[in-house]
């Protein structure tokens, strides 16, 4: 009988001659669907060997696989005196979904049952059990001396990990009889969550042999914790020692690239991706969309999307959200009408670029439209990010007071990026009275960060109010927060170099801090005075307008003009928001060198093209 041939069709000639126990084990063990496994059930149940041994436990553990758990349990309670194997089954069913408190009942009840349990059994129970159960399990494997066995050791590695008592897992894992490449990427994996890199590394470097997975736990260590060049290292190194790599490794290192915007890198993988047959499927579409969007190229994100074929929502998401960023309102908005012309759902993701699409085109009632459609019409409940989008879209077109009534009347908790967005919008319309209270607020709920206080401050400077500014002052040195440190990145030549305020770590730091020189000189020629009310310390003019010079943005840019070719694109990163002096100064060099320079910073892109931003100076 083919395995997809339908049931009905071929049993008839065999009825008084039922398939041998080895073409319906190779049944169970492999069955297409659960449709095909209730046929091969309905087989076993009208030749009556339903209840032969190895049959009935495939069938429960199949069942299982297809996440039919009630078919399995129901067929485990009608075994009769279950062995040491079927608890063992069903135990390890649960605590796979995560659904440890009923695996553990399952055990108990094993036990008090009279079935003892074996090293599989432990094995099964620690896969997904918290701490505590896992310390009172641990005892159990002592008393029962299971506790060396490399899969229950391994177990036992993993529960620690998970709990954070990195030192425990540590030392079980040093004192075990024998490695597997199991407990080792355990261990690497333990390392790698808490950002332990260099342990990570050192235990890494010391297996004799790594598979795949191995590979990928290290490279994804390093591009979750910000060392995207490591992982990328990593990642030729793994071609070179030719480990083949899968989607996984994709996935990491493209969120690495997309992370720093490293375009370069970002395509070198695209292009192992496509020479090296790995299929692009929604997933590694989906992520080169968002990689190449985060890099600036949203050109590119749509050449990868018109050519996936059998999109799913995320996959649009990626793309809508993608335009969203970069401020193409119309493209994003277009793209939307599309997939629900197609008769896609569309998710709360979607509805962040769709919003964010109208806010950037000052689209104010269609927002509105929209805003209130996603519980209507599409059932989705509002997050805090959908909301930022609103107070983003009315703060934009000036309507703050509005923005603050509707943050006001919110059913959550507003957070501070909210809040930041709302002081943001009060330095940018001048509206001082509001952007006080509003920081009076956050600083009375000790909800204030050091954005906060400049936002204050620089509403209070726009103003020319040097005593709020000098207030402002005060009480950040008061409440002792200090300013998170701006860091920008550029990548050139497929290395991402960074820069932080009056950094001179950089090998050509003489030639940037010429270059910086030169700037300056070309600014003065355009007219341009530093917009030095932007700067909070308390320092002379000169001085102000010195420590402006060297804020990581401009270091970056000074270093991508000395590096690369005329006419070259310069892609920067920055982590907070960029400051209006910095905003102010890459539009005149965008003009002055003919240059494009795309700025990502804390909360969206920037086109500089000949003189202005595609913010529109609002951001
Ligand atoms: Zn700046
Ligand atoms: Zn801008």
């Amino acid at each position: 009988m083919s395995s997809t041939t339908p049931l009905a069709t071929t049993t008839a000639p065999t009825r008084h001659h039922p398939p041998s126990i080895d073409r319906l084990t190779s049944l169970l063990d492999k069955p297409h669907s659960v449709h095909h496994l209730l046929q091969t059930h309905a087989l076993l149940l009208r030749h009556n060997i339903h209840t032969h041994p190895i049959l009935n436990f495939k069938l429960q553990r199949s069942y299982a696989s297809f996440n039919r758990l009630d078919y399995s349990v129901a067929l485990f309670r009608r075994t009769q005196n279950p062995t040491v194997f079927f608890w063992t089954s069903i135990i390890n069913s649960h605590s796979k979904r995560g659904l440890h408190d009923l695996a553990l009942t399952y055990y108990t009840e094993m036990v008090t049952n009279g079935v003892e349990p074996n090293c599989f059994t432990f094995s099964a129970l620690l896969k997904s059990c918290p701490i505590i159960a896992g310390k009172a399990l641990h005892c159990q494997t002592i008393k029962l001396e299971f506790d060396s066995h490399v899969y229950v050791r391994t177990g036992l590695v993993d529960v620690y990990a998970r709990g954070g008592d990195v030192a425990a897992a540590r030392l079980l894992f040093d004192t075990m009889p024998e490695r597997s490449l199991v407990s080792l990427t355990t261990m690497i994996t333990c390392y790698a969550k808490r950002g332990e890199v260099d342990e990570a590394r050192a235990l890494f470097d010391g297996m004799k042999e790594r598979d795949v997975v191995c590979w990928n736990v290290m490279i994804d260590a390093y591009a979750q914790h910000g060392m995207p060049n490591e992982a990328l290292l990593l990642f030729r190194r793994m071609v070179v020692e030719k480990v083949k790599p899968n989607g996984v490794t994709v996935l990491s290192l493209l969120s690495a690239c997309g992370q720093i915007g490293a375009l370069e890198s970002g395509r070198w993988v695209h292009s192992y991706v496509e020479n090296n047959g790995i299929r692009i499927d929604v997933q590694v579409g989906s992520a080169l969309i968002d990689m190449y969007c985060k890099c600036g190229s949203w050109e590119d994100a749509r050449l990868v999307f018109d050519r996936i074929g059998g999109k799913d929502v995320v996959v649009w998401n990626s793309m809508i959200v993608g335009y969203a960023i970069h401020g193409l309102s119309l493209e994003a908005l277009e793209l939307f009408s599309e997939m629900c012309r197609l008769g896609y759902q569309p998710t709360d993701i979607t509805f962040i670029g769709v919003l964010n699409a109208c806010a950037y085109a000052g689209l104010v009632s269609e927002g509105e439209a929209f805003f209130s459609s996603m519980k209507d019409e599409y059932g989705i409940e509002p997050k805090i990010e959908h909301y930022g989008c609103m107070v983003n879209l009315l703060s934009r077109a000036g309507k703050v007071e509005e923005a603050y009534e509707f943050v006001k009347s919110m059913k959550i908790e507003p957070d501070p990026v909210l809040w930041g967005t709302l002081l943001g919008a009060c330095r940018l319309h001048g509206n001082i009275s509001l952007g006080e209270k509003i920081a009076e607020y956050l600083v009375g709920q000790d909800l204030a960060n050091s954005g906060t206080y400049i936002l204050l401050s620089n509403i209070y400077a726009a103003a020319g109010n040097w005593d709020g500014v000098a207030k402002v002052r005060t009480l950040m040195r008061n409440s002792g927060i200090q300013k998170e440190p701006g860091c920008s990145s550029i990548e050139v030549n497929n290395k991402v170099h960074e820069f932080v305020a009056g950094d001179k770590k950089c090998p050509r730091s003489r030639e940037v801090y010429a270059m910086i020189e030169e700037i300056n000189g070309w600014l003065k020629a355009e007219g341009y005075t530093p917009q030095t009310e932007t700067v909070l310390h308390d320092l002379a003019e000169r001085e102000k307008a010195q420590s402006l010079e060297v804020h990581s943005e401009k270091l970056a840019i000074a270093f991508g003009l000395i590096s690369t070719q005329p006419g070259t694109t310069l892609k920067i990163v920055k982590n907070l928001r960029v400051c209006s002096d910095c905003h102010a100064v890459t539009k005149l060099i965008s003009k002055i060198t003919g240059r494009k320079i795309v700025m990502r910073d804390r909360n969206r892109f920037h086109h500089f093209v000949n003189g202005s931003c595609s913010c529109g100076d609002y951001w």
